[in-house]
C-alpha cells in the first residue's frame, strides 16, 4: 500500500478538478430584514439590526432585526390571537391545505433556498440542494397528511392543540430545523413563533416570504430574529404553551430550568458524541465511506455526527489507512462549488472552538493526522482531522466539538464496544457496521442512543422519530412521536 506522503502529492484534489460553482443570481437577498409578525414584516421596537455574514468569504450578506422583549411580547400576542380566532378552531383538513401549499412552494423555490442556505451557513451546495431543502419540503408534506387524522393517530384520546409554540433553532440545518418545528406544530393546530440562529437567519426569513405567498392567516407563523437574549425572552414569555429547542446542551439546561414549574410543555434536542462502531466482519470500504459521511461532510456540524470511531482491533490498521487515504481526497473549500465535500465552518467563533479542541487533543497526547487540503485564505475553514491514540477520558472523546474532527479508539469484544460507546454524557445517535444481523440487534438493544444506524449513517426521513437520551435531551421530533409533542392527549 502506498504511503500517505506519496498519496498527498497524488490527491491534491483542489488542483485536479476544475471549479463548478453554482450561480448566486437566483438568490434574492434583501439589504435588510425586519421581523415577521402577524403576516407582515415590521421594524423592531429595539431599532437594532445585526449583520449576517457569508462564512465562506466573510462578506456581509444582509442586516437583520434584533427583537427585544417588547417585540417578543407583540409577536406572542399575534400568535395567541391567531390561535384563538382562526387556527385553533380550523378543521384539520383545512389546515392541511395550507401546509401542503407551503411544501409545494418550497419545492418550487428549492434552488433559491439551497443557494441562500449555502451562502448564509457555509455548507456545501450539494448538501443544501440534495438534502436540506428536499427533506424540509418532505416534512411539510408528511405532517400535512396528519392534520386531519389526529383522531386516528391518538384514538380515543381526544387530541387537542397546546396553543402557542415558541421554537428556537440552531445554525446547522436552518431551513430543515424550521420545517421540523413548524410542520408538526401547525398540523396539530398550534400557532408558532420561531427564532432562527443569529448566524443563519436568511432561509427562515425567506420561508416567511413564502408563508405570505401561501396566504396563511396572519399570526399563524411568526418569525423573529435575534441572539440568545431574544431566545430567552421567548422562552420566558408567559403567553407561550410550548417550548421546542434544538441547540447546545448548555443552553438546553438553562431553558429547562426556566421552564420548570411553568406548565409549558418542553422538548429539547441537544448535543451528541456519537460512536460509529466497525466490526471486523464489516464491508470495510463501505464502512469507511459511512464514517466519512458521518463526520466530515457538512463540516461535522451535525448534532448526531459520528465524531467517535470505534474499530475492532483486528482491522484497525486497515481501516486507519483507508480513512487517511480517503481524507486526502476530500475537497475543502468554496461551499458554492458542486465538487466541494467540506465547506466553511459556520462562524469565526465556531472555528475557534474547533481549533481549541484540536489543541486540546494534542496536549492530551493523542496523535493527529490532518489532510493536506489547500484551504482558502479568506473565510472560516478547517481541514478534516483524525486523532488516534485517544483515551476514553480524553476531552476529545467526551465533549462535543461540532467540527470535522474524528477521535479513533479500538475495541476487542462487543461488550467493550458497547461500554465505550455508552461512556459519554450524551446519547443521541450511534452507528454499527457488521455483516451479522444478530450483532446489529444485540448492539441496538444495548446502545443508549435515540437513533442507531446499521450499515449506514445520517439517514433521515420525516416518518422516523429523532431525539436523544441523557444530556442529548428528551422528546422526539419526526413521525407519529413528533405529533405527540404538540398535543394534549
Ligand atoms: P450552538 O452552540 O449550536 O450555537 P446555542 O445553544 O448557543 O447552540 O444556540 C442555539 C439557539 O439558541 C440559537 O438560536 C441561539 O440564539 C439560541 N439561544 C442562545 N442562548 C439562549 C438562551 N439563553 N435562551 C434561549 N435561546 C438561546
Amino acid at each position: 500500500m502506498a504511503k500517505t506522503s506519496t498519496l498527498r502529492l497524488k490527491f491534491d484534489s483542489t488542483r485536479t478538478l476544475a471549479p463548478a460553482p453554482e450561480s448566486k443570481s437566483i438568490a434574492k437577498i434583501a439589504e435588510r430584514y425586519e421581523l415577521f409578525i402577524n403576516g407582515k414584516f415590521e421594524k423592531p421596537a429595539s431599532k437594532k439590526y445585526f449583520n449576517t455574514v457569508n462564512p465562506a468569504t466573510e462578506e456581509v450578506l444582509s442586516k437583520v432585526a434584533a427583537a427585544n422583549a417588547a417585540d417578543v411580547d407583540k409577536v406572542v400576542m399575534a400568535a395567541r390571537n391567531a390561535y384563538n380566532k382562526v387556527w385553533g378552531k380550523m378543521p384539520g383538513k383545512e389546515r392541511a391545505k395550507y401546509i401542503f401549499r407551503i411544501a409545494r412552494l418550497i419545492q418550487e423555490r428549492a434552488r433559491e433556498f439551497a443557494v441562500i442556505e449555502t451562502l448564509d451557513g457555509g455548507k456545501p451546495i450539494r448538501e443544501s440542494r440534495d438534502f436540506d431543502v428536499p427533506t424540509a419540503a418532505n416534512h411539510f408534506f408528511y405532517y400535512a397528511g396528519w392534520a386531519d387524522k389526529l383522531e386516528y393517530a391518538f384514538p380515543n384520546r381526544n387530541p387537542q392543540p397546546l396553543g402557542v409554540a415558541g421554537q428556537i433553532i440552531p445554525w446547522n440545518f436552518p431551513l430543515l430545523m424550521a420545517a421540523w418545528k413548524i410542520a408538526p406544530a401547525l398540523a396539530c393546530g398550534n400557532t408558532v413563533v420561531l427564532k432562527p440562529a443569529e448566524t443563519t437567519p436568511l432561509t427562515a426569513l425567506k420561508l416567511a416570504e413564502l408563508i405570505q405567498e401561501a396566504d396563511l392567516p396572519p399570526g399563524v407563523v411568526n418569525i423573529i430574529t435575534g441572539a440568545g437574549d431574544t431566545g430567552a425572552a421567548l422562552v420566558n414569555h408567559p403567553g407561550i404553551n410550548k417550548v421546542a429547542f434544538t441547540g447546545s446542551t448548555e443552553v438546553g439546561k438553562i431553558i429547562q430550568k426556566a421552564v420548570a414549574g411553568t406548565g409549558k410543555k418542553l422538548t429539547l434536542e441537544l448535543g451528541g458524541k456519537a460512536a460509529n462502531i466497525i466490526f471486523d466482519d464489516a464491508p470495510l470500504d463501505q464502512a469507511v465511506e459511512g464514517v466519512i459521511n458521518g463526520i466530515f461532510f457538512n463540516q461535522g456540524h451535525v448534532c448526531c455526527a459520528g465524531s467517535r470511531l470505534l474499530v475492532q482491533e483486528s482491522v484497525y490498521k486497515q481501516v486507519l489507512q483507508k480513512l487517511k487515504d480517503r481524507l486526502e481526497t476530500l475537497i475543502v473549500g468554496d461551499p458554492m462549488d458542486k465538487n466541494t465535500d467540506i465547506g466553511a465552518i459556520n462562524s469565526r467563533q465556531q472555528l475557534e472552538v474547533i481549533n481549541k479542541y484540536i489543541k486540546i487533543g494534542q496536549q492530551e497526547g493523542a496523535e493527529m493526522f490532518q489532510s493536506s487540503a489547500v484551504i482558502p485564505k479568506k473565510g472560516f475553514y478547517c481541514r478534516p482531522t483524525l486523532f488516534t491514540n485517544v483515551a476514553q477520558s480524553n476531552r476529545i472523546a467526551q465533549e462535543e466539538i461540532f467540527g470535522p474532527v474524528l477521535s479513533i479508539q479500538t475495541f476487542r469484544t462487543e461488550d467493550e464496544a458497547i461500554e465505550k460507546a455508552n461512556n459519554t454524557p450524551f446519547g443521541l445517535s450511534a452507528g454499527v457496521w457488521t455483516d451479522k444481523g444478530s450483532k446489529i440487534f444485540n448492539m441496538t438493544s444495548k446502545l443508549k442512543a435515540g437513533v442507531v444506524w446499521a450499515n449506514t449513517y445520517n439517514k433521515f426521513d420525516p416518518v422516523s422519530p429523532f431525539g436523544g437520551f441523557k444530556e442529548s435531551g428528551f422528546g422526539r421530533e419526526g413521525g407519529l412521536h413528533g405529533l405527540g409533542a404538540y398535543l394534549k392527549v
